[in-house]
């Protein structure tokens, strides 16, 4: 075992740097809480994505090299810069040119684009001179760098060990075989992974890696089932032994309703009434009845048929008559925006739609509103409800993923920091909107609630120890299902 653990951590995006989703958040925080508690050399390399600020860092050029390709080599240019200690590379190339989105429609671009830059990476490491005792990609577009190294190994990368990381399992990276082809990764026939997939780059990834950790325990067993494992059920259940998964953290600087500069009244458990000022703002700034006896509902999402959006309006008709008021914040599918219109119409003395992308906004339903709804299908880790705990909002969740293994029901434990139903359905939903709306009045039930919600440590630090653990196991060869 090496004194220091080197890692080569590849994403297609990381806060700062650019951010599009969950997967940026990730990226933007690990790799600085994994260096945080030592013992790990972790550097991470991003594609020079147009929408970087190139001015914003300074960068210096560390290796320009070829990466073979069959219509001829590609120049590859590797520029670094340093992030509060961290070192970041950026890959630059003809297949990342400035004017194209992180992420396009079209696979097979972005499949030429991801697949360079994953290749490129390795490349890097080999060019400065830096042997990566763990390589650790993530999702599909850095899955060929794993699919590669699994289908040849020279002396450079011999001890690297491959973990990949599953945020989302469905992008499987469907049409971009062709463009991995063309760096020479040719599909994997007669491999244990199904003929349809022998050419896409997540299942390529998933065949090739060491180790599989996806964003939570529990999504970890769920992809093992044909409800959530995307056609890739039986092959993943030959993998067992290697999956594990490791919860997401949440910022708990940005995210401190003790010190939140976008919040009117800052509050922390002692004492919690303060927080009642907030729920009377955000009322008033919905033009809601404050009345403090409604349950104020919040929901805040990508609207998208896998938030399980569309449960909502036939829920609030099931319990209509009982006490509640309802915001939502998102934006996503058009159909989806229209249901929540639709639903504003209907009620219009008690729910609001905000159809937008407002982080500020946010951050003021988080500390004033009662309860958060996430009535997923299936949640690879999520953040909202640990963002939601911190802020004493009660989360009613779907028991489905990240969501199961981060909030305990009312009624199953004494220790409750929120509602989970089982079933994705409406009456469902409806049934755990009853159970909250009659805890609500009984003040102290609901606050322990929300205290035992607050109390939670949701930080980075907490899950890079796990990773730590995990990097350990993969460099000593033992990646056993319990690992973690
Ligand atoms: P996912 O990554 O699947 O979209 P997560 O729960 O992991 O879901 O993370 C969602 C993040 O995006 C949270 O920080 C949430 O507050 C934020 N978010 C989602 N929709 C909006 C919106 N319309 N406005 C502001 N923030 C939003």
């Amino acid at each position: 075992m090496p004194d220091q653990i080197n890692v080569l951590f590849l994403a297609a995006e990381a806060d700062p740097f650019v951010k599009i989703g969950g997967l940026g958040d990730v990226a933007g925080s690990l790799p600085h809480a994994l260096r945080a508690i030592g013992d790990v050399d972790i550097r991470l390399c991003l594609p020079f994505h147009g929408a970087i600020q190139r001015q914003a860092y300074d960068l210096y050029r560390v290796a320009t090299f070829n990466i073979p390709h069959t219509t001829g080599n590609i120049r590859a240019e590797a520029l670094r810069t340093e992030i509060n200690g961290l070192p970041v590379y950026l890959i630059a190339g003809p297949p990342i040119p400035a004017d194209a989105p992180v992420y396009s429609s079209d696979n097979l671009t972005d499949g030429h684009k991801f697949t360079f830059f994953s290749l490129a990476a390795l490349e890097l490491a080999r060019q400065i001179d830096w042997k990566p005792d763990i390589i650790h990609a993530n999702d599909w577009h850095t899955a060929p760098a794993i699919y590669a190294l699994h289908s040849t190994r020279d002396s450079f990368f011999l001890n690297a060990a491959l973990l990949l990381g599953l945020h989302n399992l469905p992008y499987l990276g469907v049409g971009a075989g062709p463009a991995l082809a063309g760096f020479g990764l040719q599909p994997a026939r007669g491999s244990a992974l199904p003929v349809w997939a022998q050419d896409m780059p997540l299942p390529l990834g998933l065949l090739g890696a060491d180790h599989i950790v996806a964003a939570s325990p529990s999504y970890a067993r769920e992809i093992l089932l044909p409800e959530h494992g995307s056609g890739l059920h039986e092959f993943l259940a030959t993998r067992a032994l290697s999956i594990s998964g490791i919860l997401n953290g949440i910022d708990i600087q940005k995210w401190n309703p003790e010190s939140d500069q976008d919040i009117k009244s800052n509050f922390s458990t002692e004492p919690l009434h303060i927080r009642q000022e907030n729920k009377k703002t955000l009322q008033d700034e919905f033009a809601l009845e404050s009345d403090p006896n409604h349950l104020l509902l919040v929901m805040i999402s990508r609207l998208d048929p896998q938030k399980g959006v569309d449960l909502v309006p036939e829920a609030m008709h099931q319990i209509s008559s009982l006490p509640w008021q309802l915001i939502i914040l998102g934006t996503g599918a058009p159909s989806l925006e229209n249901a929540v219109r639709n639903l504003e119409a209907e009620y219009p003395a008690r729910v609001r739609a905000a159809i937008r992308f407002d982080s500020v906004l946010s951050h003021r339903m988080y500390a004033g509103a009662d309860a958060l709804l996430i009535p997923s299908r299936y949640e690879p880790c999520g953040l909202t409800q640990m963002i939601a705990m911190r802020y004493g909002c009660v989360p009613i969740a779907r028991a489905t993923g990240g969501l199961k293994d981060t909030i305990r029901d009312l009624d199953r434990s004494k220790k409750g920091s929120g509602f989970l139903f089982q079933q994705a359905t409406a009456t469902g939903l409806a049934a755990a909107l009853r159970r909250a709306i009659q805890a609500y009045p009984d003040k102290i039930k609901w606050g322990a609630l929300q205290m035992e919600g607050m109390k939670q440590d949701f930080s980075w630090i907490r899950f890079a120890r796990q990773y730590i653990k995990l990097y350990k196991k993969m460099i000593n060869g033992k990646t056993k299902h319990d690992l973690v």
